[in-house]
């Protein structure tokens, strides 16, 4: 079965990996989307964040890393891959990634969405928090791994 987990990625979090690295045991091909929103510039640009997707995941053989802009029922079509996966930290995700399934499904009626339920250590987690901290020159190993700590690095080096 082929799954779509659709998201920013600005960058990818140990939270995203292990939603990745559980979906790659579980499913036969795994595409990771990465939104490209034109009216959100982002910390990292598209390529930035799929190139540390890449880099991240390539010992995993069997995910695809891809961009999308627009809306996602129309990428699903595209692709001809029905069944998204979305991760879920805790209550506070709930109800956008409710919103966000129903309307999915509203636009296209095939459109499943799964939801994995985030390990215990990452429900804090999210790139958001991660910027923050990387922009202040705070030590962010332990939420994203190297080649994310060095491109976070390399952006924040002359402070924000
Ligand atoms: P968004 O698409 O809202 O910008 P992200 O790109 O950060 O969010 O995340 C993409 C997907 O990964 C979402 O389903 C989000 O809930 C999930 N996710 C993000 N961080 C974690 C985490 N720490 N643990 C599990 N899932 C996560």
């Amino acid at each position: 079965m082929k799954v779509i987990y659709p998201g920013s990625f600005d960058p990818v979090t140990f939270g995203h990996l292990d939603i990745i690295e559980r979906c790659s045991k579980k499913f036969g091909h795994v595409i990771v989307a990465v939104l490209n929103n034109s009216s959100k510039k982002g910390t990292f640009s598209i390529e930035e964040r799929m190139e540390l997707l890449r880099e991240t995941t390539k010992h995993l053989g069997n995910i695809e890393i891809d961009a999308f802009s627009g809306l996602l029922a129309e990428y699903v079509e595209k692709r001809d891959c029905n069944i998204l996966i979305r991760g879920l930290r805790a209550v506070s995700d709930f109800e956008y990634e409710m919103q966000m399934a129903l309307v999915n499904r509203k636009l296209n009626k095939d459109v499943e969405t799964l939801f994995m339920v985030s390990k215990g250590e990452h429900v804090y987690l999210s790139s958001s928090i991660v910027r923050e901290i990387a922009a202040y020159g705070g030590n962010v190993s332990c939420f994203v791994p190297k080649p994310v700590e060095r491109a976070l690095r390399d952006k924040f080096k002359g402070g924000i």
